[in-house]
């Protein structure tokens, strides 16, 4: 293992290259939809995990992530919404409303799902600017019915695409994509997993970084095998063994809305797992490769831990799993203001951790703002200082 502390990162850490690469994420995922387009693929909008990327991209389509994760955009945002629902959904509809999103200006359909009720009911209002597709999600995860309604709507959505790109989604073409989707999780997983060691070798606002609005995209697959073996260890400030392992949940931190990220590890926090929809969550499991594709993708879709289920009992066995894999010392819940779901269920988590694992547990909740950052700070550090000292 190569150990460049006293040298700059750049000049001999062979994580660098691809890393510079996922900087440059928005300007690869752009001239990637450029082409893509050329060709005659469709640009799809997607604004959730619960989206089936793989019955999108058996359609002759690109599924890209539309999740607004800038401040910049929330006041165009609130002159049609209220202030009062989660920045994630008011920096998505402000994108699109100043237009300012190129993928979505590209996009020839949207879709979405009945998940919080915010979001479900912004889709309407962008249903006045762009063709959107919304599937309906049930949300009693454990209920038979609901699954077969979902089953259903998976049904529904590939029916949907077929008549609109005038294409036939074969069971080859399932099975293909499924292959390419599941290829992406295992690699995103192993390389989460760089941000657990010892002595970490990523940290978890690179690895939260490692990952593109586009999925399947063949120059990521290569840079993710890049990082898996090179290997190469930083331990610079941020990183290193001794740091309070931690483990983040709750709602996702869309790109530029990495702020508690950088908060935690800034005061000292190594945060080796991400238990939300930007890390690992959504990558946990895979589609099983069987031969009735649209009923494994309905499968594994319908099992995503998200607040939006009830009751949510999956995400409590996925923090069991993470918590023990990742050796973890604290959990920090992030909450975006408005969010209601993860809110109240954050009560039900605090229990679960305090009372099964006896771990501290800090929930923070916060907007895209950066004006609360001194006093987001104060109070890691605070957590991290009762870890250390214990
Ligand atoms: S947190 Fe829930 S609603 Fe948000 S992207 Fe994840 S699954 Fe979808
Ligand atoms: S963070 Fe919460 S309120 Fe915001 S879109 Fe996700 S589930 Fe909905």
């Amino acid at each position: 293992m190569v150990n460049c502390k006293g040298k700059s990162a750049k000049s001999c850490c062979s994580n660098q290259v691809p890393l510079d690469y996922f900087d440059n994420m928005i300007s690869n995922c752009l001239e990637y939809a450029q082409s893509a387009k050329a060709e005659g693929k469709k640009i799809v909008g997607i604004f959730c995990e619960y989206t089936p990327r793989e019955i999108i991209m058996a359609a002759n389509g690109v599924p890209v992530c539309m999740c607004g994760g800038s401040n910049q955009t929330i006041s165009a945002a609130e002159e049609d919404l209220p202030s009062s629902i989660c920045p994630l959904i008011k920096s998505s509809y402000g994108y699109a409303k100043l237009k300012a999103n190129p993928f979505l200006e590209m996009s020839e359909v949207l879709i979405g799902e009945t998940t919080c009720d915010g979001k479900k009911k912004m889709f309407e209002l962008l249903a006045q600017r762009k063709k959107m597709y919304v599937m309906e999600l049930p949300q009693k995860a454990d209920d038979p019915d609901a699954f077969r309604h979902w089953h259903a709507e998976i049904v529904k959505l590939k029916e949907y695409l077929e008549k609109e790109f005038k294409v036939k989604i074969t069971d080859s073409k399932l099975k293909e994509a499924i292959k390419v989707m599941n290829e992406e999780r295992r690699l995103r997983k192993k390389v989460a997993e760089l941000a657990a060691e010892n002595i970490p070798l990523l940290s978890g606002l690179q690895i939260l970084n490692a990952k593109s609005l586009i999925s399947g995209m063949p120059e990521d697959f290569r840079m993710y095998e890049k990082i898996l073996s090179g290997k190469s260890a930083c331990p610079d400030e941020r990183r290193g063994s001794g740091r309070p392992r931690i483990l983040v949940t709750g709602v996702p931190m869309p790109h530029e809305a990495e702020k508690v990220m950088k908060i935690i590890e800034d005061a000292g926090g190594a945060v080796v797992a991400q238990e939300n929809c930007t890390g690992l969550k959504p990558i946990y499991e895979d589609v099983k490769e069987t031969n009735d594709p649209l009923l494994a993708i309905a499968e594994r879709y319908f099992h995503i831990p998200c607040s939006v289920m009830t009751p949510n009992k999956r995400r409590l066995d996925l923090l069991d799993k993470l918590i023990k894999q990742y050796k973890v010392q604290g959990i920090i819940e992030l909450v975006w203001q408005g969010c209601h779901t993860y809110n109240v269920e954050s009560h039900l988590v605090e229990k679960h951790i305090k009372g099964k694992h006896k771990l501290p547990y800090l929930k923070l909740e916060t907007d895209y703002s950066p004006s609360d950052s001194g006093r987001l700070k104060t109070r890691v550090q605070a957590m991290l200082e009762m870890i250390t000292h214990n």
